[in-house]
């Protein structure tokens, strides 16, 4: 059934009302194993899933190790897999090693054109290898990100990856992140964060960020005009409407009963 952004307003009303825990425990229980957060690494990702861990709920964690990741993030990659038993974490990876793919290409990040192909090799296309895999990706995109995430909801649709993307924290303010960290010790803090990176991603493309600057500033700061990887729907144009499952329909039409009273 193809379902449209105008077809998910009712659930994304009710889901506006859960809280972050509510949202994961709905997912889980909607799409079990069809279920994966994907996360990179950062701070909200590690709060997603200690959330998560913390509430039993076994998921998969997808991970693209893109092959230029700093080691702090590997190594944050890790102690999550070490410390959340309940996770499954799953790193994926391009086809071609960054040496091969700057032997026949050149260096991509370089220049805008360059950049939009080296994040579609590399960050998106080990995702989409695994298009049809899951029903529901969930992530840690959070409206006060400003940009394109203001409009973020609860509920967005995916149509490489056929699949819902739910924003358990599209209305979290960065206090109730910070307070969460600070009252959870065992989240999984990349080391990045405390050197002046307020966001992470690729070491040729992030930068430190000086504390007058809007939090994303260090990301392809040499390339102006570039904001965002494409691994994420909700970051590029709106999408039309994506052709999904019918138990992914009965899973939308099932928060009528999970959420009663609501
Ligand atoms: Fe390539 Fe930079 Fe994108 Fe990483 S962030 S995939 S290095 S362009």
């Amino acid at each position: 059934m193809r379902v449209t952004e105008a077809d998910l307003e009712a659930a994304n009303a009710k889901l506006a009302r859960c809280s972050p825990e509510e949202m994961l425990a709905w997912i889980h229980a909607a799409f079990g194993e069809r279920a994966a957060i994907l996360t990179s690494m950062q701070r909200a990702g590690a709060v997603l899933c200690n959330m998560a861990e913390r509430a039993g709920l076994d998921f998969d964690v997808l991970f693209v190790d893109t092959g230029v990741l700093h080691q702090e993030t590997l190594e944050a990659r890790d102690r999550l897999a070490s410390t959340h038993g309940h996770l499954r974490v799953k790193t994926l990876s391009p086809d071609k090693s960054f040496e091969d793919q700057t032997r026949e290409r050149g260096l991509l990040y370089l220049s805008k054109e360059g950049q939009e192909a080296c994040c579609a090799l590399r960050k998106s296309a080990p995702l989409h290898a695994l298009a049809g895999r899951y029903d529901a990706l969930v992530g840690a995109l959070r409206q006060d990100e400003g940009g394109r995430r203001s409009a973020i909801r609860p509920l967005g649709l995916d149509p490489e990856m056929r699949a819902l993307r739910v924003h358990p924290f599209a209305s979290l303010g960065r206090e109730a992140l910070d307070a969460y960290v600070a009252a959870h010790p065992d989240v999984v803090v990349n080391r990045l964060h405390l050197m002046g990176f307020p966001t992470i991603g690729c070491f040729p493309c992030t930068t430190p960020v000086r504390p007058d600057e809007p939090e994303r500033a260090g990301r392809w700061r040499h390339l102006e005009g570039v904001a965002y990887c494409g691994i994420n729907p909700t970051d590029g144009e709106p999408v039309d409407g994506v052709e999904l499952p019918e138990r992914v329909i009965d899973a939308l039409d099932g928060l009528r009963v999970l959420s009663p009273g609501r």
